[in-house]
């Protein structure tokens, strides 16, 4: 599971352990190993940074811009090459005056969560699950966060009410059966909080699985211990989705987080952004899928970079996205393989982007090519009658229209707004107008 080439030197128990930035040589090792001496030490000045990193003039100038706060725990500056500039770790979290150049489309909330907030911080986007921002405080800060908006902040924290809200909310909204824990980072905040919210969600009876969205044992494997893992498998099924965006973030540290939550039973998913200059290769990224694989995490979904401001300079086409999707389908085992997703600018939700496996139809057959070009004919029965729905009316209605009830023949169109007063032109028309006779 040591992913790095070479020999990593032992800990006091023997275990493969990340070089340490020669600055931090000299931390005993429980405080090394302590998450929060981790937290209490993270790098954040122009002053800091400039004495582990060789900066450039452009992350100099963006260090001291402040447009978006800055964060890393000793531990992940050691992963950073403190030379090299293209690093694609150092790159996710040392900030870059590109940060600040604007560009078309770009937006503060560019999935419009704000609009699809019943109370603060709950985005109920999705008929039958929710979003549940429990902080705005992340382990480290990643340069193209999508919430940058509230993230890093500490005057925007959630308070007590605002977790009442929410928890109210969910509670007199049965359709919710699946919440996602999302921030800022679930797992910095205080066990104790973390614990009664996962108490109180669970004393929700119509809330089946609970979800936590997290980068925490990437940035801060040591949170990763033994009583948190206690205190997490109390609350299953609990299922967790790791955010990784390169194959060189998987140390033996952070190998060994993931092994005890997977020895826990928690699900392992993993969700990494497509950013140019760290992971925009079908080798990279084939390099990372592999490397979750290994350790019991599935790759869940490849996101295409959202048009948050500041993220400009790691954005890449969706053409890339496709290309690179491409090359893992059908070369690669199937379980490795992510979804691709863009999540629609305006609150559209996540959608699937990817290749075009069928090529044609005719009646009764559907034309299909594989992953190596191989085209061939699928006969379709041409007796086939599907069952006859059985949900029952109130789960239909919890459905969202869209193309599902156009195929289910409960709506015969789905029509932009103004589209039926648009188009009777007739009644707008004076009388001997051009289509009378
Ligand atoms: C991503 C997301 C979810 C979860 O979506 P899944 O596809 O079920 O993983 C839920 N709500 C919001 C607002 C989201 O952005």
């Amino acid at each position: 599971m040591v992913e790095r080439p070479g020999s990593d030197p032992p800990d006091s128990h023997g275990c493969p352990t990340t070089p340490r930035h020669p600055l931090f040589a000299t931390v005993p090792d429980v405080e090394w190993n302590d998450w929060r001496w981790q937290l209490k030490h993270r790098l954040n000045s122009v002053e800091e940074l400039t004495s582990l990193f060789h900066l450039t003039p452009e992350e100099l100038e963006g260090a001291r811009s402040r447009r978006f706060r800055v964060d890393i725990t000793p531990y992940f500056a050691s992963i950073i090459d403190p030379d090299n500039p293209h690093c694609p770790i150092r790159r996710q979290v040392i900030p870059t005056v590109r940060e600040l150049q604007a560009f078309e489309g770009q937006d503060v909330d560019s999935l419009a969560e704000e609009a699809h907030s019943p109370v603060p911080g709950l985005v109920h986007r999705y008929p039958d699950r929710v979003l549940m921002l429990v902080t705005t405080q992340c382990a480290s800060y990643c340069r193209y966060c999508t919430r940058s908006r509230i993230v890093g902040d500490p005057t925007a924290q959630f308070s007590r009410r605002d977790y009442d809200q929410q928890l109210e909310y969910l509670a007199r909204t049965p359709a919710v059966r699946d919440v996602l824990l999302s921030g800022g980072d679930p797992l910095v905040l205080p066990p104790k909080i973390l614990e009664m919210l996962l108490e109180r969600l669970r004393a929700i009876p119509h809330i089946e699985i609970i979800r936590i969205g997290t980068r925490v044992p990437v940035f801060l494997p040591q949170r990763i211990d033994e009583e948190l893992i206690a205190m997490l498998r109390r609350f299953h099924p609990l299922w967790m989705n790791i955010h990784f965006n390169h194959a060189r973030e998987m140390t033996p540290e952070v190998a060994r987080a993931c092994a005890r939550l997977a020895d826990a039973g928690i699900p392992l998913g993993a969700q990494a952004v497509l950013l140019a200059g760290v992971n925009d290769a079908p080798e990279i990224i084939r390099d990372l899928i592999h490397t979750l694989v290994r350790n019991r995490i599935r790759p869940y979904y490849l996101y295409q970079c959202d048009l948050v401001a500041g993220a400009g300079h790691f954005r890449t086409s969706v053409s890339r996205g496709i290309e690179i999707m491409e090359s893992l389908r059908g070369h690669t085992s199937g379980y490795a393989v992510p979804t691709y997703v863009v999540d629609a600018p305006g609150g559209g939700g996540k959608v699937p982007v990817g290749p075009t496996y069928m090529i044609s139809q005719g009646v009764n057959k559907v034309i299909l090519r594989n992953y190596e070009g191989f085209i061939t004919i699928y006969d379709e029965p041409n007796d086939y009658i599907p069952p006859r729905p059985t949900t029952r009316a109130a789960d239909q209605e919890a459905m969202q229209a869209g193309l599902a009830a156009l195929l289910d023949g409960s709506i015969s169109a789905i029509k932009p707004e103004g589209f039926d007063s648009l188009h009777r032109r007739d009644q707008e028309m004076p009388a001997g107008g051009p289509i009378s006779a």
